[in-house]
């Protein structure tokens, strides 16, 4: 490690910078694997909502489009590529995925789970009701076994979990049909804080967090791997969507990135070792502490402006104008698409000038 050309006795900067990098080296395949799932935001399509993986080393499914799946911990693995991102837990009950991608990618995402493992699917948690995060549920979650399977029922599926808001958002009419068919609706869902089981000898708690980017929302928890999967409360691509028409709220996505800091751990003393809580959001890239500080940072200095807007007696046009999101809107903002930077800066607006709902 040491070059010829370095001083006999480095600084104390120089050191900490030495053992910084050989710690880095050191952090082996999950450091590796992590950097391999890092992209630039311009390599994300924003508008389509659906990441387009340009690493190298992907997959090919076997129908041809490539899924790109990295590991983050001896037995956690994420894929990307088959509309939210699908995170993927192997152990001796079996896999636990959560989210399935959209429907149209579901083979292709099976076959990525079925290069990882050739364990049964178990249980799929699903972090919203967003049809790129629920789009699997039958194809992916038919090809598995239930936890508790039942005896009476002919066919076999994987247990489908999620809060109750997402049935009843999928199972809303539309027409003379539900917003989505019967076979992708979850099997089981629950409506207290936490839905906490040991399996594949972890700790697993999935975290009711209603009224931040939906209705729906739920963080998945990994104890012993250390590992959250957050849905869309965290999208480091843009500014949260928390469209609400959906149930989202600022006053909700606030709070559950305030939570999603209470148990998420930074590294000591250097912020790349790979011991620290990994998180992975709905879309984009693997993420930790520091980009989640810095998030949640930008959404709380974007509202305390707005709060202050409105304080001032302005109006939505007028706030809008006043380009409350300077100095993130380059970074953050997208001016075309579902979710542009206006509608962003209108849900805040809308959402606080209306008492603050439920938490
Ligand atoms: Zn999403």
């Amino acid at each position: 490690m040491y070059a010829p050309t370095i001083m006999a006795a480095p600084s104390t900067r120089v050191r900490t910078l030495l053992i910084a990098l050989a710690l880095v080296l050191a952090g082996g395949q999950w450091t590796h694997g992590l950097l391999a799932g890092q992209r630039a935001p311009g390599n994300t399509d924003k508008s389509s909502g659906v990441d387009r993986p340009t690493g190298a080393d992907k997959p090919t499914a076997a129908n041809g489009t490539a899924l790109e799946t990295i590991q983050i911990r001896p037995n956690v693995y994420v894929i990307f590529g088959a509309g939210g991102n699908v995170t993927v837990h192997v152990g001796e009950d079996g896999v636990i995925l959560v989210d399935s991608g959209a429907a149209a990618m579901a083979d292709a995402l099976l076959n990525a789970v079925r290069t990882i493992t050739t364990q049964p699917i178990r249980m799929i948690i699903n972090t919203s009701a967003d049809a790129d995060h629920v789009g699997g549920n039958d194809k992916v979650g038919a090809a598995g076994v239930a936890i508790n399977p039942d005896s009476f029922s002919d066919e076999e599926h994987a247990t489908v979990l999620a809060h109750e808001n997402v049935l009843v958002r999928m199972s809303t009419p539309k027409g003379n049909d539900a917003l989505f068919p019967v076979a992708m609706w979850p099997n089981e869902t629950f409506t207290s804080k936490f839905r906490s089981m040991y399996l594949n000898d972890d700790a697993i708690q999935v975290m009711r967090e209603i009224g931040a980017h939906s209705d729906g929302d739920s963080m998945v928890f990994f104890r012993r791997a250390d590992v959250i999967a957050t849905g869309d409360i965290l999208d480091l691509r843009h500014f949260p969507v928390i469209d609400p028409a959906k149930g989202g709220s600022i006053q909700g996505e606030l709070a559950s990135l305030n939570r999603l800091l209470d148990v998420t751990l930074p590294a000591m003393p250097l912020v790349l070792k790979p011991g620290r809580t990994l998180l992975v959001p709905g879309h984009g890239r693997i993420s930790d502490y520091g980009e989640l500080v810095e998030y949640r940072d930008m959404i709380t200095v974007i509202r305390d402006i707005i709060q202050d807007m409105i304080g001032s007696g302005m109006t939505l046009e007028q706030v809008e104008a006043a380009n409350p999101t300077q100095g993130y809107r380059r970074r953050y903002g997208v001016d075309s698409g579902p979710w542009t930077t206006n509608m962003f800066v209108e849900a805040i607006y809308s959402g606080l000038k209306k008492p603050a709902g439920k938490s």
